[in-house]
């Protein structure tokens, strides 16, 4: 371990990390930024992002996570692999512990670790990971060519995900657990339109069926208790997502899903000199552009703090 504490370390690569990392080094703090399990975070499992202002006719996440990083870069942040699996944060500068084994102290640190996809928890569900179940159509959609394939979810993540397998597969059908969809009305709307896409409403999974790999998805109508087998072959979940805050749990307050609790208007933890941005503290709007703006938030809610660090600590 260098005995030399680093001015900023941001942990997590997506949008609230490396726009974090831009500001931070516009303004001279050298931070050093890992990128995590999932370098770019989310978005490099989607397909087009047509939502993010500047890009006016859309670009593909990976895309524009490459060019969040190369703008980082170019003001001199060092981006290092590896994922942040430890803390100290009991103690200052804080103590952070890389998967390598690498201690770093850091005299601030901007937590962006953002949020995973959730799972149903069906053992079957687990069983079959990998072979036929998926939380991704942009990566796994192709070995489901012409195919029939169940999607599960009500919101936008669910719609994106029919309307991707819908131009690949045969069929999909799209399980709804309420009586209707969460998702936006322009997704709904396309999702309604698509010819080969069956929605079914009150409808919830009860096993994944399969000898080796996926072979039907034995689905119960909520209402009339009915059960239907529907032969596919991918089952993909789409349920939405769980902040990435665990290894900062025994330090961090959170709410009762593990999104880390911030001072309102800032990027502020419970603890001084630590900030939290992105998806990992924001239950609720949970967009690429709402993430860089907390990044940013959080840069300079670091600047300020480090300009005055020795008074407050
Ligand atoms: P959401 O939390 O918005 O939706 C999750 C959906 O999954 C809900 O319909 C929920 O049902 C359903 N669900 C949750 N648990 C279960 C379960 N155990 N069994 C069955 N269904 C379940 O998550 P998303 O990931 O869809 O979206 C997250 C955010 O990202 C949103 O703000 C969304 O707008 C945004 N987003 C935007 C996109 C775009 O603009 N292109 C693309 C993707 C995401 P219920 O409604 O009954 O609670």
């Amino acid at each position: 371990m260098s005995n030399q504490p680093v001015q900023l370390v941001i942990i997590g690569g997506g949008p609230a990390g490396y726009t974090a990392a831009l500001y931070a080094a516009r303004a001279g703090l050298h931070p050093i930024l890992y990128q995590g399990p999932q370098p770019g975070g989310q978005l490099t499992i989607t397909g087009d992002v047509e939502n993010y202002p500047g890009y006016r006719n859309g670009v593909m996440g990976a895309v524009m996570m490459e060019d969040f990083q190369a703008q980082a870069e170019r003001f001199g942040t060092i981006i290092k692999e590896g994922s942040i699996t430890k803390v100290d944060f009991s103690i200052y500068p804080r103590l952070l512990i890389v998967d390598s084994g690498e201690h770093v102290l850091a005299r601030s640190v901007i937590i962006a670790t953002g949020a995973s996809a959730k799972w149903l928890g069906l053992p079957s569900e687990k069983r079959f990971y990998g072979k036929g179940v998926s939380a991704c159509a942009v990566c796994d959609g192709f070995f489901f060519k012409n195919e029939t394939v169940v999607v599960v979810g009500g919101g936008d993540t669910a719609a994106q995900e029919s309307l991707y397998l819908a131009k690949l597969c045969k069929t999909v059908h799209l399980l709804v657990r309420k009586g209707q969809m969460r998702a936006s009305k322009i997704m709904q709307e396309r999702v309604f339109k698509r010819s080969n896409i069956e929605i079914w409403f009150h409808t919830e999974v009860k096993e994944v069926l399969g000898q080796t790999v996926v072979e039907a998805i034995e689905v119960i109508h909520t209402l009339s208790k009915k059960i239907t087998t529907i032969p596919a072959t991918g089952f993909f979940v789409a349920i939405g997502h769980q902040p990435n805050s665990l290894p900062f749990f025994p330090y961090m307050a959170v709410d009762s899903q593990g999104y880390i609790q911030i001072q309102p208007g800032t990027t502020k933890t419970n603890i001084s000199g630590i900030f939290a941005a992105g998806d990992v503290q924001d239950a609720h709007y949970r967009q690429a552009v709402t993430a860089a703006g907390t990044g940013c938030m959080a840069a300079l809610d670091a600047e300020h703090f480090l300009q005055n660090y020795e008074d407050i600590i």
